[in-house]
């Protein structure tokens, strides 16, 4: 019911999702209803728990938290009045030293997430095709479909560790011409990484090649990020969600070829990126001892955790060079599973789509503890 007043007259009327829907876009009416994502405080209090003692292994958030650094420059913001730099400049000369990505060609977004919806909006015409290459990261399909794009889907290999399907894309390609091709490395949810050879053969393909690096750090070869000035279709993505732990401050930063940059600042909301948000990244990377040292806790406990996990008569680990570990759940309910170690206090991700990971649940890797208390969990049950 809405009331209000209109040249003095009240007015009143019922408002029916039907009498408003109307107004909106076609294709937004066709998008998959909202469902809420709940707190974590929230959901802490829903299984008894205080925040602080729940094991949060369902987002691949850093359970050891950005240096001290962040804090302090946090605490000492000067300027929070103000409205940012639209051209995060300080934060782009420190990346541009860090990655070795000329300042022009980098932009940071509120997340790595904005970049993906603001490149879409940038490139995709209605109906234009967009490659994914599930099992992947949710938000590349999720941004086609509300910038009213098709996504055409060229799974992965299943039986060989979710690797993509050269062939298959490369066909894909030629047959719909795409104007985006993403492709996660390492992938979200297995951790399974791309080969030198595969990006060489994708950045062949006539088609925009989005490498989203997302968990680069955690694996074992290089960021191609400086490769955008060699490649004029290659846009690579990376964020300080993950390994700098600062999920909560939304962060991220792109490298974009030169002909295309310009029209993605041109696209861009100018206070994107909060002075807050600018300030607590600068900060993290003033510590690369710290980072290192957090990655290196996170990557021996990713064999750790694996190790234990393998030894679990119903699970079956992939191997994984990123921050969380993908298990197949045989001969019991996945969802299930999920719902018992909630009610320990312990959240892991789990899947009923796509058909290759239905039945599969993802544990991120947290402190040594954490491992303790979720393997103790399913050694129990
Ligand atoms: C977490 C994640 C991101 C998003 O990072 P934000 O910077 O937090 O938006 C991007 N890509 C993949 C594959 C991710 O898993």
């Amino acid at each position: 019911m809405t009331t209000g007043t209109l040249r003095g007259q009240k007015i009143c009327r019922t408002a029916t999702a039907s009498s408003n829907s109307r107004y909106v876009r076609k294709h937004i009416l066709e998008l998959a209803p909202y469902t809420p994502i709940l707190p974590f405080e929230v959901l802490s209090e829903k299984f008894g728990f205080l925040p602080e003692d729940i094991v949060k292994l369902d987002a691949n958030e850093n359970p050891y938290g950005p240096p001290p650094e962040v804090a302090e420059a946090l605490s000492s913001l000067k300027f929070p009045h103000v409205y940012p730099d639209p051209e995060s400049r300080q934060l782009r000369q420190t990346l541009a030293k860090e990655t070795g990505v000329p300042f022009e060609n980098l932009i940071i977004g509120c997340g790595a997430d904005e970049l993906i919806d603001l490149l879409m909006r940038v490139v995709i015409d209605p109906n234009d095709v967009v490659i994914n290459t599930p099992p992947t990261f949710g938000m590349y399909a999720f941004d086609c479909a509300v910038n009213g794009g098709t996504v055409v889907d060229v799974p992965r290999c299943n039986a060989d560790g979710f690797k993509i399907d050269v062939e298959a894309i490369q066909r894909a390609v030629y047959k719909h011409k795409p104007k985006l091709l993403f492709l996660t490395s390492p992938n979200n949810p297995d951790g399974c990484v791309l080969s030198d050879r595969e990006l060489l053969l994708m950045l062949e393909l006539p088609v925009l090649v989005v490498l989203d690096e997302a968990y680069i750090e955690f694996a074992s070869c290089k960021s191609h990020i400086a490769d955008v000035v060699k490649y004029d279709n290659l846009i690579v993505l990376r964020t300080f969600s993950k390994c700098a732990a600062l999920a909560g401050m939304r962060v991220g930063y792109g490298a974009f070829p030169k002909g295309l940059i310009d029209y993605i600042w041109r696209a861009k909301q100018p206070y994107n990126v909060s002075a807050a948000a600018e300030v607590a990244a600068c900060a993290a990377l003033s510590n690369p001892e710290y980072l290192q040292e957090v990655k290196g806790k996170l990557v021996q406990e990713r064999t750790r955790l694996h190790s234990l996990l393998s030894r679990i008569s119903y699970l079956k680990p992939y191997p994984s060079e990123a921050n969380f570990v993908l298990c197949r759940v045989i001969g019991r309910d996945a969802l299930q599973l999920k719902e018992k170690l909630a009610k320990n206090g312990i959240m892991v991700r789990h899947y009923s789509s796509p058909e290759s990971i239905s039945g599969c649940i993802r544990i991120s890797v947290g402190r040594p503890e954490q491992t303790d208390a979720i393997v103790a969990v399913l050694s129990a049950i």
